[in-house]
């Protein structure tokens, strides 16, 4: 089987998890195949929840629908479960990501894919950062960190879908780095999108529903820390490990004790990634 973990250097001084996986597709593959077929149903956008008897229809955009006895929104950060659970709103953090990614890398980016060597470097000064990673498939992912105000991404009128305008952006805003870096833009084979990172108060808690729930970024985000995917996975074991434990006699407690551990866990995930200085 083809290696997929690979280990990530982070902040000096950082408690959180220091491995990461680098081949995600393949990973994503090996789980899907771990399940019966059908379980996944592909081009289904979730838009609406009905309540209906002790459960739930679930209304897709394609017209079709689905009922559930317990629904679990695992739906990410822009999640459409989450305002069924809680009113609770998410917090801009400053930082806004542009998110990038070289198709054939070895081509179109040779000296950068070069340096990564198939795996992953982090690079911070000046209150900026880059972070390059090596997909299995041969591209090139990338991403900026940097300060930004609150709708950046609509105020500062860059066409993300277009190269050339995000170039200008980069050498303005990164022009106290190398020119190396230049190369991320040197192709076509490529895309850009910008991404505000949001998170959610350490402190946020809600009533627990009977039959709906939440796990990962629908339920809880950080500022940027190298930790939400982990977050996300424990968030799934637990939960199965809550539904299937033989101390709840309903679903309801199951939830209750899954959600109240997810909450304080998440809460110092929060509060570690709050603590990260990405002035210096
Ligand atoms: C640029 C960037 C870099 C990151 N780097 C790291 C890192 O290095 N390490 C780390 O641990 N974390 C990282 N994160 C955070 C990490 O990606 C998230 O914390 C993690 O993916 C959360 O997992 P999730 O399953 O909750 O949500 P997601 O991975 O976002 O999955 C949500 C899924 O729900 C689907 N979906 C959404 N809406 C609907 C709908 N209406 N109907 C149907 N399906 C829907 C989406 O298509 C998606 O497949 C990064 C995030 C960003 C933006």
């Amino acid at each position: 089987m083809q290696e997929i973990a690979g280990t990530f250097n982070y902040f000096e001084g950082y408690t959180g998890l220091k491995h990461e996986i680098l081949h995600r597709g393949p990973l994503r593959d090996l789980l899907i195949a771990s399940l019966n077929e059908n379980t996944v149903v592909w081009n289904s956008k979730f838009t609406e929840l009905k309540q209906n008897g002790s459960g739930w229809d679930l209304v897709f955009e394609n017209g079709t629908t689905a009922y559930a006895d317990l629904v679990i929104g695992s739906d990410g950060a822009n999640s459409k479960v989450r305002k069924y659970i809680t009113d609770i709103e998410r917090t801009y953090s400053g930082l806004t990501i542009v998110e990038g990614n070289i198709y054939n890398a070895a081509v179109n980016a040779p000296h950068l894919w070069a340096l990564i060597s198939g795996g992953k470097i982090f690079a911070h000064w000046n209150s900026k950062t880059i972070l390059l990673s090596a997909k299995g498939e041969g591209s090139l992912s990338f991403y900026t960190i940097t300060e930004e105000p609150d709708e950046w991404t609509k105020t500062s009128r860059i066409d993300f879908s277009n190269k050339e305008a995000v170039f200008t952006w980069f050498k303005q805003r990164f022009s106290d780095w190398s020119n190396d870096w230049h190369e991320i833009f040197s192709t076509d084979e490529s895309y850009f999108v910008s991404r505000p990172q949001y998170y959610f108060s350490q402190d946020q808690s809600w009533q627990t529903i009977a039959n709906l729930t939440m796990i990962g970024d629908a339920a809880h985000q950080t500022p940027p820390s190298g930790d939400g995917v982990n977050q996300a996975m424990l968030d799934a074991l637990e939960l199965y490990e809550a539904l299937f434990s033989e101390e709840f006699t309903t679903v309801h407690e199951a939830l209750a004790s899954f959600e109240e551990k997810m909450l304080a866990r998440t809460s110092v995930a929060t509060e570690e990634a709050l603590a990260l200085n990405w002035n210096g």
